[in-house]
């Protein structure tokens, strides 16, 4: 008869270890109110926050704080070499700016620390050592080209990978023969007794994808790597129970990992959290429909909507348009309420993949940006060109009156409908470039010949009166036009297009390509009033110089 309770002590000699229910009650239920969820976000350091990363902490946000619950942050360190120095504020400072925040986690406050696993040895080797005891967990001294072997058998006899049933070699190894090894100084991982049956097949109610058929787990897992070190697999089972998860909402990628967790819970005698498996963002690629890729897709950094500057609101926005099918509904409906105000519901989740669409993002973003006040948006801009700006652009922040005439125009504040120009911050600030000497780099480009261009443009200069208000300024280009023999009145223009050289349009382009080096732009006149008369004169008469 095997002495498990002796080979635990063996196998596992870490002397930190305390009873059990010591953890029990170190960390006790959390006696929240009935309904309230317990969700967490549980990401490697790797230093890259993934699109998705914001789409599953956004959903356990939402749920949590909505039920009332606890939202918070746990490092699954366990693979030192993904991890990355300062990885954790990366994590802090790229949710915050999309306005996810955690109540508790790592680098945060919380009774249910350490949150960083890496810390938290002590209770993985105390549960290992029970499972130990039990007899449902064992010691595996198997060799890397051992496991290969075995893994190549596998293949060449197209049966399913892992270390299971004949091929768990270690499975049965004498007392004498663990012994003798540890004795022998062979490094060994400790391994999952499975009891698990693959023919037996179980329904799943998961939160997000509903009713799922589950077969059992029969792979004996590895729980503690050779250094001591949980799998993920192990640890989440450990860390959800302690931390008193209540719903895993996570990626989709784990589904398939779901029969080893049922297992896990099960011999650790703790009870399943909710699960909800979360689809994947993708986005067509040509012909096929693929995950967003952090190698090939920039829009899968969460570090590219901060760059480009899109707002929070409009990344939030279009995430959940993403997330819940219900939401672009109530938005529509309700266009001046705070977006944490929709109830968001799992139920409504996507079962299959979201699709990124970045048009359908600028849209959103476009019409967010265009209900901001000109203070609102010249804060905004103002902070993402504190971080991402170029000098001159931070120096667009200097004459603040100046800065607010331009966005007044730009966004159409006061005019019969605002105008949608801006998608996001760095875009924002280039559209604007031009009302700056600094950022003025205009390539002229005109649709008609140099000479006429000349008499147009040294016309005009020659009536310009700074002090013209908007229609006496039209009146000269429409003088000015005629001068050419461009048509002024439209309707003759169109009855006879042929008999001018073009119309006073044209002319209002050419004036406008010359004062900002841009053939569409929003009002000329009041840009002009903007720039001054010096400005707008001077930009005229360099215009001419260059023909
Ligand atoms: N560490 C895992 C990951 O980053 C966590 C999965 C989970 O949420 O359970 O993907």
């Amino acid at each position: 008869m095997m002495d498990w309770n002796k080979l635990a002590d063996i196998l596992i000699p870490d002397a930190d270890i305390k009873p059990l229910e010591y953890y029990e009650s170190k960390y006790p239920e959390r006696g929240l109110e009935k309904g309230a969820e317990v969700t967490r976000l549980a990401p490697s350091p790797t230093g890259f926050m993934h699109i998705g990363n914001l789409f599953v902490a956004l959903a356990n946000e939402r749920i949590a704080h909505q039920s009332g619950g606890v939202f918070y942050l746990r490092i699954e360190d366990t693979d030192e070499k993904r991890k990355v120095e300062g990885a954790v504020e990366v994590i802090h400072s790229s949710l915050k700016y999309f306005g996810v925040e955690f109540d508790e986690g790592a680098d945060l406050c919380g009774d249910y620390g350490p949150y960083y696993q890496r810390q938290r040895a002590e209770i993985y080797h105390a549960y290992a050592k029970e499972l130990i005891k039990k007899g449902l967990a064992y010691p595996c001294f198997c060799t890397e080209e051992e496991l290969t072997g075995t893994r190549e058998k596998q293949t060449e006899q197209k049966l399913l990978p892992g270390y299971y049933g004949e091929f768990a070699r270690c499975r049965n190894l004498t007392e004498e023969e663990i012994v003798a090894n540890v004795r022998a100084g062979k490094p060994y991982v400790i391994r999952l007794r499975s009891q698990g049956d693959v023919e037996k097949k179980h329904t799943f109610r998961d939160a997000v994808k509903g009713e799922i058929t589950v077969t059992e787990n029969n792979q004996d897992v590895v729980i503690l790597k050779s250094d001591g070190i949980p799998t993920y697999h192990f640890a989440h089972a450990i860390d959800d129970h302690f931390m008193r998860t209540t719903l895993v909402i996570r990626g989709e990628e784990w589904l398939s990992s779901l029969p080893i967790h049922i297992e896990l819970f099960n011999v650790l005698g703790f009870k399943l959290p909710r699960y909800g498996h979360n689809c994947s963002i993708q986005k067509i690629d040509g012909d096929v429909r693929r995950k967003l890729s952090k190698r090939k897709d920039p829009e899968a950094s969460l570090t590219f909507y901060r760059e480009e500057g899109y707002h929070k609101i409009a990344v939030k926005t279009y995430m959940l348009t993403l997330l819940n099918s219900n939401f672009e509904e109530w938005l529509l409906k309700n266009p001046d309420k705070p977006i944490d105000e929709f109830k968001y519901s799992i139920g409504k989740m996507g079962k299959s993949g979201a699709l990124f669409d970045i048009v359908k993002l600028n849209d959103i973003s476009k019409t967010y940006l265009s209900t901001l006040s000109v203070e609102e948006m010249c804060d905004f801009l103002q902070e993402w060109a504190t971080d991402y700006g170029t000098e001159a652009q931070k120096n667009y922040f200097k004459d603040k009156e100046y800065l607010c005439k331009i966005l007044t125009l730009c966004m159409g504040v006061g005019g019969k409908k605002r105008r949608k120009d801006f998608v996001c911050a760095k875009q924002a600030m280039e559209f604007i470039a031009y009302f700056f000497d600094e950022t003025f780099a205009p390539e002229y480009s005109y649709r008609f010949d140099c000479e006429v261009v000349k008499k147009i443009l040294s016309d005009f200069v020659a009536a310009y009166d700074y002090a013209d208000d908007c229609s006496a300024w039209f009146d000269k280009v429409k003088a000015v036009a005629a001068g050419s023999g461009f048509a002024t009145d439209m309707k003759a223009y169109k009855a006879n297009p042929e008999a001018f050289p073009g119309n006073v349009s044209d002319v209002a382009e050419m004036l406008r390509v010359a004062v900002t080096g841009l053939s569409n732009t929003p009002d000329l006149w009041t840009i002009m009033q903007i720039l001054g008369n010096d400005r707008s004169v001077a930009r005229i008469n360099a215009a001419i110089a260059a023909l």
